[in-house]
C-alpha cells in the first residue's frame, strides 16, 4: 500500500473521530442540563418542606395568640374588677398595672406593668381597657415563643382602637397610643377593607424600626363575630427564611412570594417587594417555561398566601450544565488527541515499513519487499493449487553501458526498466529489483508451461527502455523456473540464476526455461 493511499482512511477516521467527539460533548451537555434541573428540583422540594414547616409553626403561634386574646376578651370580668389602674410613678411616664397571674409560668407573682410609650389619653376607654387586658393574656404564648424561637423578634396586637400592645424579647411590655401605626402596609392589607377572606398576610422584608435587622411580619386579623378588633402579628428575622430558601446548591434561586406576587425573600439579584412574574402554578411540581426561556418551579407553602418559586434563567441553566460538562469535555478532547496521535503513529509506522520494502532508485519492491509480499502470494497459490514461477532478469553488458555513457545514464536505464516492468505487471504477480541490474518476477500460473510465455513478454516490455542520450536500446537475459512445493524464493533464485547463466552463455537477449526442479 503506497503512503498516499493511507491518507484517505486517516482523514476518514479523523472526521469520524471528530463527529464522535462532538456527539459525546453534546450528549454530555444535554445530560447535564437534565442533571442541573433534577438537582434544582430536589433542592426545591427540600426548601419547600423546610419553609412550609417554618411558616406553619409561626402561623400556629399567631393562631394560639389570637385564640387566647379572644378567650379573654369574652371572659366575664373578675368580681370587683375596676378600670385598669394607670399611674405616673416616674414623672411623666405612664404605666398600666396588668393582672399578675401568668398561668403556666413561674413569674406569677412578679409585678407586671405595661409601660405607656405614646400620648396617654386621660384614662383608656372601657373598650381599650378590655382589649389591653385580653392582649395581656397572650403573655404565656409570647414568652414561650421568645424562649424557643430566636427568630421571633416581636409579638404584638394592633387594635382598631388606636393602640398597640407590644411584647419584646427582653420581657418588657408596652402599650403605645398612636395614629401613625395605621399607615403600615400590613395594617391595610390584613384589615377588613382589603382582606374580606380574613387571610393571614405576610409583609416585608423591611428594616426593623428598633434596629434588629431585616424582618418580615405575619399578621392575622382578629374578629369578635363580625366586628374587626385588630391584628395579632409576629416579626421574624429574615436570616432563617433566607437560609431555608438556599438549602443545597442549585442553579437559579428560590424566592418566597406573597399572594399579590410581591417578592418576600429572595436571592441577592432581586429587591424585596419587587413583583415576580412567575407562571401561575399548575398544581404539579413540574418546570414551566415562560416566554424568556426562564424555567420555574412553583409550590405553595401556606394556603392562598404564600408560595415558594424557583427561578432558573436559561443562561444560568446553560452555564451550570456547561460547567458540569467540562470534565467530560476534557476527557473527550484528550481521547480525541490520543486518537489522532495513534492514527499518525500508525501511518508513520506503515510508511516506514513500506519504505524499508522499496528500492529508492527504481521505486519498485526491493529484495526484502519481495520476501514480505510473496508470503500472501505463495499461500494463495498453494490454497488454489496454482503454479508459481520465478524469472530473474539481468541486463546484458550493463558494465559497458556504464562505461560508455556514465553511471547516471545507467541509473536512468534502471529506472526506466523498473517503470516498464511495473507497468506490464499482472495484478496477481510481484516483481522486485533483486540487486544491481537484476530484477526478479514472481508469477502465478494456471499452467506451469505458460511461465516462459509470460517471462518472455515481460522481457520484451523491459527492453523498451532506451538510453536517453542516443535512444539506443538494451537487451536482457533471463532464467525461469517453476517453484517446487515449499521451495523458498532464495532457493528458486539460485536455480533461476543457473539458467540465466545458460542464457548468457547461449548468446544473451533470451530466456532459458528450467521448468520445475
Ligand atoms: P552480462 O551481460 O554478463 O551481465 O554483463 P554485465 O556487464 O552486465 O556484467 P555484470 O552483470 O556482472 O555487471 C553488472 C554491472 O552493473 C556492474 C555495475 O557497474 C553495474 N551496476 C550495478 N548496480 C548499478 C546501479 O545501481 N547503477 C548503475 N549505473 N550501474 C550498476
Ligand atoms: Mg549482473
Ligand atoms: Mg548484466
Amino acid at each position: 500500500m503506497p503512503p498516499n493511499l493511507l491518507r484517505r482512511p486517516a482523514f476518514f477516521w479523523i472526521a469520524t473521530g471528530g463527529v464522535v467527539m462532538l456527539l459525546a460533548a453534546a450528549v454530555s451537555f444535554v445530560h447535564q442540563l437534565r442533571e442541573v434541573q433534577l438537582q434544582a428540583e430536589h433542592n426545591f422540594s427540600s426548601r419547600t418542606a423546610l419553609v412550609q414547616k417554618f411558616v406553619t409553626l409561626n402561623l400556629d403561634k399567631l393562631e394560639v395568640m389570637s385564640l387566647l386574646l379572644r378567650q379573654h376578651y369574652h371572659a366575664p370580668p373578675a368580681p370587683g374588677a375596676t378600670a385598669l389602674p394607670a399611674t405616673q410613678p416616674h414623672g411623666a411616664l405612664w404605666e398600666i398595672q396588668l393582672p399578675l397571674v401568668l398561668p403556666g409560668t413561674d413569674e406569677g407573682d412578679a409585678q407586671r406593668t405595661a409601660v405607656v410609650t405614646g400620648p396617654m389619653p386621660q384614662q383608656p376607654s372601657p373598650q381599650q381597657q378590655r382589649e389591653i387586658l385580653a392582649a395581656a393574656a397572650m403573655a404565656p404564648q409570647i414568652r414561650s415563643a421568645f424562649k424557643y424561637d430566636p427568630d421571633v423578634f416581636r409579638l404584638y396586637y394592633l387594635s382598631a382602637q388606636k393602640f398597640l400592645y407590644l411584647a419584646s424579647r427582653s420581657g418588657d411590655e408596652h402599650v403605645h397610643f398612636s395614629e401613625a401605626l395605621y399607615q403600615r402596609r400590613y395594617w391595610s392589607v390584613a384589615g377588613p377593607a382589603n382582606n374580606p377572606a380574613r387571610r393571614t398576610v405576610l409583609h416585608g422584608p423591611y428594616p426593623d424600626a428598633g434596629g434588629l435587622g431585616m424582618v418580615v411580619t405575619f399578621a392575622q386579623p382578629v374578629h369578635d363575630g363580625d366586628r374587626f378588633l385588630g391584628i395579632v402579628a409576629l416579626d421574624l428575622g429574615v436570616d432563617k427564611l433566607q437560609r431555608l430558601t438556599t438549602v443545597g446548591r442549585s442553579a437559579g434561586s428560590s424566592l418566597l412570594i406573597d399572594a399579590s406576587e410581591g417578592l418576600v425573600i429572595s436571592a441577592a439579584d432581586m429587591t424585596p417587594g419587587q413583583p415576580v412574574r412567575a407562571p401561575l402554578p399548575d398544581g404539579t411540581l413540574r418546570w414551566q417555561k415562560d416566554s424568556d426561556g426562564t424555567r420555574w418551579l412553583h409550590s405553595q407553602v401556606a394556603k392562598d398566601d404564600l408560595s415558594l418559586v424557583h427561578r432558573l434563567p436559561r443562561n444560568t441553566l446553560y452555564a451550570a450544565a456547561a460547567a458540569r460538562s467540562v470534565d467530560t469535555w476534557i476527557i473527550v478532547l484528550l481521547s480525541g488527541g490520543l486518537f489522532v496521535l495513534a492514527l499518525r503513529l500508525r501511518r508513520a509506522v506503515s510508511e516506514v515499513q513500506w519504505l524499508t520494502q522499496i528500492d529508492p532508485l527504481t521505486q519498485v519492491l526491493n529484495r526484502r519487499g519481495l520476501q514480505q509480499q510473496s508470503r500472501a502470494l505463495l499461500a494463495l497459490a498453494r490454497r488454489k493449487r496454482l503454479a508459481v514461477a520465478l524469472a530473474i532478469y539481468d541486463i546484458d553488458h550493463f558494465k559497458k553501458i556504464n562505461d560508455s555513457y556514465g553511471h547516471p545514464i545507467g541509473d536512468e536505464v534502471l529506472k526506466q526498466l523498473g517503470k516498464n516492468l511495473q507497468a506490464g505487471l499482472r495484478k496477481s504477480d510481484l516483481f522486485c529489483r533483486w540487486g544491481g541490474e537484476e530484477f526478479v518476477l514472481l508469477m502465478v500460473l494456471d499452467v506451469p508451461e505458460n511461465a516462459s510465455v509470460v517471462a518472455e513478454r515481460m522481457r520484451q516490455i523491459a527492453q523498451q527502455a532506451r538510453i536517453p542520450t542516443d535512444g539506443s536500446g538494451i537487451t536482457l537475459s533471463a532464467g525461469v523456473v517453476v517453484l517446487a512445493d515449499g521451495e523458498s524464493i532464495d532457493a528458486a533464485v539460485t536455480r533461476a540464476d543457473q539458467h540465466l547463466y545458460a542464457a548468457k552463455a547461449a548468446g544473451r537477449n533470451r530466456i532459458v526455461f528450467g521448468g520445475a526442479n
